[in-house]
């Protein structure tokens, strides 16, 4: 009876590995449902408010307790977690290796590299997702089974649970991390009611192999990480630049720190050395929209309603909202050094979008 019991376990992870290949995943693990330690932090990193106005990220359960500090609380049905994981690697440069002076960016901002995509990577990683759930419903034949698919709006940390499925390890920039494919990489999430045997090839947890590295807590241009495993989202220009609604803190440092990012940020991705060999991704949908890579900024600080809903439609740029991204193209006209956006900075200081008009302001007596 055990045996068996072990047999068809044993036979339903097969599946999920294959389908999950199938489904053009790179990687695929399982973790068992499981208070990990790393989310005894958690209600800290809320309570100092490390978390900024991301509210999602603060939902409790009817008692109370935070969601995401606790599966066994946000879902008591959920026995074991599948993680998928898919790169989204492109031959693209990196952000670091040209500085934001020279001939080839001047003028020009950066959107992170997740966004350059043909499709917002929430659908396709979604759709993937549901080919490996119906793989499961099938060989498991179970009509009580519950499953639930997330791609990032899951009460589950999904890196956690990433780590402890052998994906990667969680490095000091707070990103997983895979000793082969690097950090750039799309993690979704299947929770099911399913006692499920955990892949022991990809080894469990994924070991941490950061050692004595610091790169990416050196090159961070705004002290977000505060310390190792450590991110304080209030001074990550990821947070600041897609997250934060309205102005922008009146703190020069963060400001200036932002450079000429204007979706995101990838720097402590970017200096990590388990990405200087980084593949690049075979998936269509992520391969680069070329008007993404190191967009121009004045094009995007006077982008109108019509063309910023076509140009992102599907893209999770829409995420920052047009007045964000335009906002952050003036902040980052301020810190491009190029007096040239003077003259257009002058007509949106009397944009009739406040949140506009203060960057551009802020912009003017930077440059001048
Ligand atoms: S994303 Fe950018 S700002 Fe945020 S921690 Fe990494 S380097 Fe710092
Ligand atoms: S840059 Fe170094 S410390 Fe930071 S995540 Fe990569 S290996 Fe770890």
């Amino acid at each position: 009876m055990f045996r068996s019991t072990m047999l068809r376990s044993a036979e339903i992870t097969a599946t999920i590995t294959q389908a999950a290949t199938d489904a053009g995943f790179d990687l695929v693990g399982i973790a068992p449902v499981e208070d990990a330690p790393e989310l005894e932090y958690f209600p800290r990193w809320i309570a100092q408010g490390h978390a900024g106005e991301m509210k999602y990220l603060e939902a409790r359960d009817e008692q109370g307790r935070l969601k995401r500090a606790s599966l066994s609380h946000a879902a008591p049905w959920a026995r074991s977690v599948v993680v998928c994981a898919i790169n989204y690697n492109t031959g693209q440069p990196y952000s670091t290796q040209a500085p934001s002076d020279s001939t080839t960016n001047k003028g020009r901002g950066w959107i992170s590299r997740y966004a350059w995509g043909q499709q917002d990577y929430h659908d396709s990683v979604m759709q993937r997702l549901r080919q490996v759930e119906a793989a499961l419903k099938r060989a498991c034949g179970d009509d009580d089974l519950v499953t639930r698919c997330y791609v990032d709006t899951g009460p589950i940390v999904e890196r956690v649970a990433a780590k402890y499925a052998g994906i990667g390890w969680i490095g000091k920039n707070t990103c997983i991390l895979n000793q082969r494919l690097g950090s750039w990489l799309f993690l979704g999430v299947i929770l099911t009611s399913l006692d499920l045997d955990p892949d022991l090839e990809l080894g469990l947890p994924a070991p941490d192999r950061c050692g004595t590295c610091t790169r990416c807590i050196d090159a961070c241009p705004t002290d977000a990480l505060i310390a190792p495993y450590q991110l304080d989202s209030n001074r990550c220009i990821s947070y600041l630049t897609i997250e934060k609604r309205g102005s922008l803190p009146q703190d020069e440092e963060l400001r200036s720190g932002m450079g000429r990012h204007i979706f995101g940020c990838d720097i402590c991705q970017d200096v990590c050395p388990w990405n200087r060999k980084a593949p690049a991704t075979k998936a269509a949908e992520f391969q680069p929209r070329e008007e993404l890579v190191n967009p121009a900024l004045d094009w995007l600080a006077e982008i109108n309603a019509e063309e910023f809903s076509r140009t992102f439609r599907g893209s999770p740029v829409k995420r920052a909202n047009r007045a964000g991204l335009r906002r952050n193209a003036v902040i980052a006209m301020g810190n491009s050094g190029d007096r040239k956006f003077l003259p257009l900075l002058e007509k949106l200081a009397a944009d009739e979008d406040e949140v506009v008009s203060e960057g551009a302001g802020w912009a003017i007596r930077k440059l001048t």
